[in-house]
């Protein structure tokens, strides 16, 4: 089963897409990689809907990733005596460190290493940044604002500081938990939520180890200040527009959003654009056209995949809003320009002999008008490697592993599959002719180039390009 297109679909499960059927639509539709959001459910129900990915994983013959995506340090205000409060502009409000239940002039906040951060001066953002309070005096107990946009404020409702580096942990205890369960259940990525400093990320590897790879979620103003670090510790980027619109104004989120995709292809780090891309689709069964609009420029940009949350979650719509977003690609991938920006943001080839073979693999492809870019590879490296150089021939990505193979699914143009274990050249050039024929690539005596390490097994040993035809 092979798509049509090159940028990659996540798709977001929750209560909307947790049964067979449900799943099955979705992956049909043209999703790449589902998201399991520990935001929200409980392990039982990620569990449950695991299964059911690796069973349609094993009837379609297809590898799919899944991504785990931490909740991270999410702060929110205390429970009010009446379950919420009217907050008015001009007012005075305190949040501090009493756990007695709040009224309309104070609410407890949870989270006593704020106090030592926070300064007249900073905002204080409260439910999704509907509310915006101002800092006056702050000491060890209480934060006391001023209420500069009011509105309701209810139980639990969630905090963010954005212009204060939190000296929080990038794991909650949560945290802690879900990545254990997510890493023994199988996840292929883990998405680390709030990342703030590339530390953040080192200290999740030390628990991850190469059990999972790690994804991390830019959306807080802190973690732009030091953007290539952190894209250069991960091993791929989400663009949160949600919480990153709410830390920023709206206005500063497309221009983040160009720069983290430029960041990450320099790298040759896959990046996925993510939050509210067909959000009107929750309610509706088409989409606005600022939205089809807004997928199509990810998708110019040079974006690796695009992703849905509520709408494929808990929207009314999931497997259209999959069906569309794969219409909108595909539309965009056949624009004879296409390939011109993107080709913009690539940058340099490192100079080792692995950039310089997927360089060339790109080049050899184009000019002898290959059928198909194929990539032999055990770690992942030379496949995602060759993605960066956005060939025009598609990519096709054999791995004897299949853990490889799985987290490869969420990479721009690779079409992962699982091969046999090989030790020579002779092997290599059959087991690729064989899978590019089995998978239409071409017809017989149609050119393919091939591009592998050896030894065979080694990680990062790129050093082979080999011409053949089918
Ligand atoms: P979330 O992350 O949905 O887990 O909050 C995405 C975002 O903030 O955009
Ligand atoms: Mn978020």
């Amino acid at each position: 089963m092979r798509r049509q297109r090159k940028a990659k679909i996540v798709a977001t499960l929750g209560p909307a897409s947790s049964s067979r059927e449900s799943i099955l639509a979705l992956f049909e539709a043209g999703a790449d990689v589902f998201r399991f959001n520990f935001s929200h459910g409980t392990q039982q129900d990620h569990l449950a809907r695991y299964e059911i990915v690796r069973d349609l994983e094993r009837s379609h013959g297809r590898p799919i990733a899944v991504l785990a995506d931490l909740q991270g340090p999410k702060l929110r205000v205390g429970q009010f005596a009446e379950g919420r409060v009217q907050l008015r502009a001009g007012e005075r409000f305190t949040l501090d460190r009493d756990p007695a239940p709040g009224n309309a002039t104070r609410v407890c906040l949870p989270h006593p290493e704020l106090f030592a951060v926070t300064a007249p001066g900073q905002s204080l953002l409260l439910d999704d940044g509907k509310l915006r309070l101002e800092v006056l005096e702050c000491d060890e107990h209480a934060i006391h604002t001023r209420v500069i946009s009011g509105g309701m404020l209810s139980d639990r409702k969630g905090v963010n500081v954005p212009d204060a580096v939190l000296p929080i942990p990038a794991l909650t205890a949560k945290d802690r938990a879900d990545l254990a369960f997510a890493l023994d259940m199988g996840a292929d990525w883990v998405a680390l939520s709030f990342v703030q400093r590339p530390e953040d990320v080192l200290e999740a590897r030390e628990i991850v180890g190469s059990r999972a790879l790690l994804m991390s979620k830019l959306e807080k103003p802190a973690a732009l200040k030091r953007l290539d670090d952190i894209v250069e510790v991960s091993d791929s980027i989400m663009v949160a527009r949600g919480d990153l619109g709410v830390e920023l104004p709206p206005e500063c989120v497309p221009g983040l959003q160009k720069r983290i995709v430029r960041s990450c292809r320099r790298r040759g780090k896959p990046v996925v654009i993510a939050t509210q891309m067909l959000e009107s689709m929750t309610v509706a069964p088409v989409p606005t056209r600022a939205e089809a609009s807004d997928v199509a420029s990810a998708i110019y940009d040079g974006a690796d995949a695009v992703m849905l949350s509520a709408e494929s979650a808990n929207g009314a719509y999931p497997t259209q809003a999959v069906a569309m977003m794969s219409r909108i690609i595909e539309q965009a991938e056949r624009d004879p320009s296409f390939f011109e920006p993107a080709e913009l943001s690539q940058g340099e080839p490192q100079r080792n002999s692995g950039d310089a073979i997927c360089h060339a693999l790109r080049e050899v492809t184009r000019i002898i008008g290959a059928v198909a870019t194929v990539t032999y590879t055990s770690s992942g490296h030379t496949s995602l490697r060759a993605a960066r150089e956005r060939p025009l021939a598609p990519i096709l990505s054999i791995t004897p592993n299949v853990s490889t193979a799985r987290r490869l699914a969420v990479v721009w143009g690779v079409h992962s599959t699982v091969g046999p274990d090989i030790s020579d050249v002779d092997a290599m050039v059959e087991a690729a002719r064989r899978t590019a024929l089995a998978e239409e690539y071409g017809r017989p005596g149609e050119s393919i180039a091939i591009a592998a390490g050896m030894p065979f097994g080694q990680a990062g040993t790129t050093n082979l390009l080999r011409l053949a035809s089918l």
